[in-house]
C-alpha cells in the first residue's frame, strides 16, 4: 500500500518529534509552512506548543481558514496538547483564535502551574492492547472539560477525558510523540486509511 503523506503544522512547537514518529510508523511526514502544502497531504497533525501563538501564526500565515475547510471536507486531523486546544470549539477561559471544529470544551493549563509536567500510565481504547498501559507525557496540558454527543472519549486521567475522537478528528492532551510508544500514531494512521477508503 502507498505510504500516506501526513503534514505536521510547522509554525511552532514539537514538530520534529511527530515527523520522526510518523517515519517509524511507515508514513511520510512533511513539515508544513505554507497553506498550499496542505494539498500534498492526506491528513494533518497539529503539534503541541503554545496555542495562542499557534493560533496567531495560523491566521497570519493563512492556515486557519484553509485547515477548517479541509477538515470539514473530511481531512483527518490529530491535535496534541496545544493542537487539542486549537481544534476545540470552546475554552473554559479566555478568548483566542481557535479552529473550533470539534465539539469539546478545553481547559488550558488544567493541571496548574505547580505541576508543569508529569507522566501517567493510561488505558486507551482502540489502540493495540499489548498488555502495556500507555505512558503519557503531560506538559502544561489541557484537559477536556466537556464533550458533545458525537465525541467518543478514548481515555481518561483521574476522571478527566484526555484523549478523544469525533469522526476524523483525534485529540490528546498529552504528547505521544515524546515517547517511544507509537500506538496512538498507528491508531491515527488507521483513521487516515479508513478515510482514504471512503
Ligand atoms: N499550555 C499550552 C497552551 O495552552 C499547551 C502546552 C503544550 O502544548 N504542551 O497552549
Amino acid at each position: 500500500m502507498k505510504k500516506p503523506t501526513i503534514g505536521v503544522l510547522a509554525l511552532q512547537g514539537a514538530v520534529r518529534e511527530h515527523l520522526q514518529m510518523l517515519e517509524r510508523t511507515g508514513a511520510r511526514g512533511v513539515a508544513l509552512r505554507y497553506p498550499a502544502e496542505l494539498h500534498l497531504c492526506s491528513a494533518l497533525i497539529i503539534p503541541g506548543g503554545e496555542s495562542t501563538t499557534i493560533g496567531k501564526l495560523m491566521i497570519a500565515c493563512g492556515f486557519l481558514g484553509e485547515v477548517r475547510e479541509l477538515v470539514r471536507e473530511g481531512m483527518p486531523v490529530y491535535g496534541t496538547c496545544a493542537g487539542l486546544i486549537m481544534l476545540a470549539s470552546r475554552l473554559v477561559d479566555g478568548d483566542q483564535p481557535l479552529l473550533g471544529l470539534m465539539d469539546i470544551t478545553a481547559r488550558r493549563n488544567a493541571y496548574g502551574r505547580q505541576v508543569d509536567s508529569f507522566e501517567a500510565d493510561l488505558r486507551i481504547e482502540g489502540i493495540e492492547d499489548d498488555g502495556r498501559p500507555f505512558r503519557a507525557v503531560f506538559i502544561r496540558a489541557p484537559w477536556i472539560e466537556e464533550v458533545g454527543p458525537a465525541v467518543k472519549v478514548l481515555g481518561e486521567y483521574r476522571g478527566r477525558a484526555v484523549i478523544a475522537r469525533e469522526d476524523g478528528m483525534l485529540v490528546s492532551a498529552f504528547h505521544p510523540e515524546l515517547t517511544r510508544d507509537d500506538r496512538i500514531h498507528r491508531y491515527f494512521l488507521r483513521m487516515v486509511e479508513g478515510a482514504e477508503g471512503q
